[in-house]
């Protein structure tokens, strides 16, 4: 048997989900950097695409606007999750590693035929498995994911020189426009994209 230790959370979690699987733990270790970073998670919407574990994880930890509360993108994003404290307006943009998260392609065949393996097999599978968990709790993140921060402030719609359109998409009379690090862009240009709409239908 596996002598790792694993975080209680962790552990609890993955008890829960039926399995300890490498996606778990990022989407577990993401949100804990999330939770450092922000002092919390109560102000911070969450949006994930991807690995259904990772998902799970990131419900579990989830507080805004309700427990359990992430949003998943109708269309495909280019980022794998979003932490957007509204607050601040920042963000936390993270994209996955994913050869750094997922099992090599052979182990995976093993997965699915557990009670027919070798006791070699299983073993290897094991150590893979534990090493791979072990080092996305432990290493620094920047192994398996890319962080970036964004700065992303709504614009007052009083403001003076607002533009009345996007500049990137020319769209006239946007719904708000956000000043992202620097730069005027509409929602839909910006690195929210729809949450933000969804962050707004959500407090009518
Ligand atoms: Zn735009």
């Amino acid at each position: 048997m596996s002598m790792m230790l694993v975080p209680l959370e962790l552990s609890a979690l993955a008890a829960r989900c039926g399995w300890l699987s490498p996606e778990l733990a990022v989407g577990w270790r993401l949100a804990r950097q999330a939770m450092d970073f922000f002092d919390g998670l109560d102000q911070v919407r969450i949006a994930a695409t991807g690995y259904a574990d990772t998902i799970n994880a990131l419900r579990a930890l989830a507080r805004y606007p309700k427990q359990g509360d992430v949003i998943i993108p109708s269309r495909p994003v280019p980022w794998d999750i979003l932490f957007f404290h509204r607050i601040t307006g920042t963000v936390l943009k993270v994209v996955l590693i994913r050869k750094h998260i997922t099992l090599p392609q052979e182990l995976l065949c093993i997965v699915d035929d557990l009670p027919h393996c070798s006791p070699e097999s299983l073993c290897r599978y094991q150590e893979i498995l534990d090493a791979l968990v072990h080092g996305i709790i432990r290493d620094d993140l920047e192994r398996f994911c890319h962080i970036t921060e964004i700065r992303c402030r709504v614009l007052s719609p009083a403001a003076v020189q607002t533009p009345h359109s996007c500049p990137w998409c020319q769209s006239h009379n946007p719904p708000a426009l956000f000043d992202q690090d620097g730069r005027i862009c509409c929602p839909a240009c910006s690195v929210l994209g729809l949450l933000w709409q969804t962050d707004q239908a959500f407090q009518r």
